[in-house]
């Protein structure tokens, strides 16, 4: 059996990390929960892989900062140099995971995978579906055909280029597009 690859997943906040009213999808604050928390709500999560947490912030990412940005790209050329490290998670909000996700692409020299993951409804959420995406971006970050692709972003079930992926839908779970430029592929288990 191929040996447990590990993975880093970096928090910085929004839906996925969300809470409010029990059940509801709206009215809810985004960055609350700890990434522990987030990662500790996937069931079967550490059979895929072992996981470490950084955190280097937890806000709305429509407040996320330069700074931030900053942290991240440091941190994940920290870890491709960790020989324990196998791949990055980072969560993040929606409304700019696609800046954040462009940026990283280009400033990025990094052979490990990369990918950005979030959610549109709160942990709190009947049916949150930031478990799934979690689930699925670390599956692929612990995949060698994610090595050498750049940064990716997983979003239900799809896998995109971080240069190329879009929000498209602010209400629906499946609000990430690539418009002309098709998916790369799928995640399913
Ligand atoms: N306002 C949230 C954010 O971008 C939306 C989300 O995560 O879906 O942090």
């Amino acid at each position: 059996m191929a040996e447990k690859k590990k993975i880093a997943v970096i928090a910085t906040g929004g839906t996925i990390a969300g809470t409010g009213p029990a059940g509801d999808a709206a009215g809810y604050r985004a960055g609350e929960l700890p990434v522990e928390e987030v990662v500790s709500s996937v069931p079967g999560l550490g059979e895929i892989a072992d996981l470490e947490m950084h955190t280097v912030c937890q806000v709305d990412s429509n407040d996320i900062t330069f700074g931030a940005y900053r942290e991240v790209k440091n941190l994940v050329e920290q870890l491709e140099t960790d020989p324990s490290v196998d791949g990055v998670v980072i969560t993040h909000g929606t409304d700019t995971l696609e800046e954040t996700a462009f940026l990283l692409n280009l400033v990025l020299d990094v052979t490990k995978p990369v990918v950005i993951t979030g959610a549109m409804r709160p942990a709190t959420a009947t049916s949150a579906d930031g478990p799934a995406n979690l689930m699925q971006a670390v599956r692929l970050a612990a995949d060698d055909s994610a090595r050498g692709m750049g940064v990716l972003a997983v979003f239900s079930n799809m896998v995109f280029a971080g240069r190329d992926v879009k929000k498209t839908d602010s209400m629906s779970t499946d609000a990430f597009r690539q418009n002309e430029f098709g998916l790369l592929g799928y995640v399913r288990d």
